[in-house]
């Protein structure tokens, strides 16, 4: 006998992990996503070519400590398809790419990128974010909303002065923040600099981000791909009534995972605390260029690089948006002769050319790195361009406990309309998780007393 039937609106990193964790406590699970594929901002595609290869269309890295991400991976026999990157990054200045290990920052120092005082203050910097955060975790937020009140760039000079800021941020970052780091959040730079401080590992999947929510849903008899959700309320006898353009369910919780933006218009019946929620959350607007390439790029320090990242004042612009890229090499994807270089532009850059056509962007990109790789545009084979309106939730100082508050409001209260998702915790695969996990938890707490 089932103790109950939950259904979970989307089917990102949140909704499969609520999916999983609610079919092992025995509920019965209904999935219903709008895209005909799951995995929502962790979605992938195949891309065939002479060596077929999966793409990340968003999110792409898992790193070590996703507590609720990394059971997950082993429990569904994935563990195998995790790829832990390469230690390297390179980062280009004046005329050449530099490769530096950055497992050990020293390689800064020796490859003469930055002066000894500037590593000195990096080191300091590490320490003191080691001690500040240690121990926490990020997924519950804690101690980084203090950060999360001007941009990265601020942080960075504030942290490592002018010196540290231009040549140390982006390879601070393992060289796997590719963002316009003027328009990052500080509340991103002090969880990559915790990191760093860990020496977390880092892993991208070989079939894709995709396949972690893939497999978490496995269990789930009932995902139904294609079907926008189009409303959200309480029907009679206190069941969670759930609208599609097919049929109405009647359910005795429902989780909602997708961006509040959104769900603001489909929650009929929120709570005081989550209609406060739906309305103040707010997002940043990403675009993610990946262009592929038919061979490898020819500069030899790239060999071995995962990441190639050129300093502030030395990155191309273009529609006034500045364009760091990263770089991967075939041996850190199974993409054979081809290469995939991955562009992001943020905020808002990406706000502005949201509407603008592919080719508009995809031009103007390829010309800006062509003048850092001046043999790409021959290799050039393809370009995919991902839009994400809603990337990455917005938080402002004080939230911390407006979110604690909401959900310690979503643990008592007597609504069957839960709301998860990463905007709800922190804005990575492991917040997002951490959420799912949280949803379901109170879930399944409150049908077993
Ligand atoms: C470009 C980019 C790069 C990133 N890089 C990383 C990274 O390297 N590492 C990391 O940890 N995190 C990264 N992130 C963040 C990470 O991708 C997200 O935090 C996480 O995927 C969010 O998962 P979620 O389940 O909360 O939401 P989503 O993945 O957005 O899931 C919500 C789902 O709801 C569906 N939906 C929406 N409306 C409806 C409706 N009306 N009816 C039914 N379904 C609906 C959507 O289609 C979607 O599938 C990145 C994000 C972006 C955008």
């Amino acid at each position: 006998m089932h103790i109950g039937h939950v259904g979970i609106v989307g089917a990102g990193m949140a909704g499969a992990v609520a999916a999983h964790n609610l079919v092992k406590a025995g509920f019965v699970v209904t999935v219903i996503e709008k895209e005909p594929q799951c995995g929502g901002r962790a979605r992938s595609t195949l891309v065939n070519g002479a060596l077929p290869f999966f793409q990340d269309h968003g999110g792409q890295f898992i790193l070590d400590h996703y507590e609720d991400v990394m059971p997950l991976i082993k429990e569904t026999g994935i563990a195998d398809d995790m790829i832990e990157i390469e230690p390297y990054t390179a980062t280009f200045r004046g005329d050449r790419f530099r490769r530096i290990n950055r497992k050990n920052s020293g390689t800064v120092y020796s490859e003469e990128l930055v002066s000894p005082r500037a590593c000195s203050q990096v080191e300091n910097a590490y320490r003191h974010m080691a001690q500040r955060v240690g121990g926490l975790d990020p997924n519950r937020y804690t101690a980084w909303y203090e950060f999360d009140n001007g941009s990265a760039d601020w942080w960075f000079r504030r942290s490592y002065g002018e010196e540290g800021a231009a040549y140390l941020a982006e390879p601070v970052f393992n060289g796997l923040f590719f963002h316009a780091m003027q328009y990052a959040p500080e509340i991103y730079a002090a969880w990559m600099i915790s990191h760093l401080a860990r020496r977390d590992r880092w892993h991208i999947m070989r079939r894709g981000t995709q396949s972690i929510p893939e497999a978490g849903l496995r269990c789930v008899r009932d995902v139904r791909l294609n079907t926008p959700v189009l409303e959200i309320g309480i029907g009679a006898e206190g069941k969670a009534l759930v609208r599609t353009a097919d049929e109405t369910l009647m359910l005795d919780a429902v989780i909602v995972t997708i961006p509040p933006p959104e769900a603001a218009g489909i929650i009929s019946a929120p709570t005081v605390r989550q209609k406060l929620f739906l309305k103040n959350t707010h997002y940043w607007s990403t675009i993610v260029i990946n262009l592929l390439l038919s061979s490898r790029l020819s500069d030899p320090n790239l060999n071995n690089a995962a990441m190639a990242m050129i300093p502030a004042e030395e990155r191309c612009f273009f529609h006034n948006c500045p364009a760091a890229f990263s770089l991967e090499s075939g041996k850190h994807k199974a993409i054979g002769a081809q290469e995939l270089l991955g562009t992001h532009l943020m905020s808002h850059s990406a706000e502005r050319l949201m509407q603008e056509p592919d080719d508009i962007i995809a031009q103007a990109v390829i010309k800006d790195l062509a003048h850092f790789v001046p043999d790409m545009p021959h290799k050039l084979r393809d370009v995919h361009i991902t839009r994400w309106p809603l990337a990455i939730p917005k938080r402002s100082p004080g939230e911390l406990l407006e979110l604690t508050r909401f959900w310690w409001d979503q643990e008592i209260q007597t609504s069957p309309i839960y709301i998860a998702g990463d905007s709800t915790s922190f804005p990575t695969f492991g917040g997002a998780a951490w959420s799912g996990k949280k949803a379901s938890n109170i879930i399944a707490k409150r049908f077993c007393r």
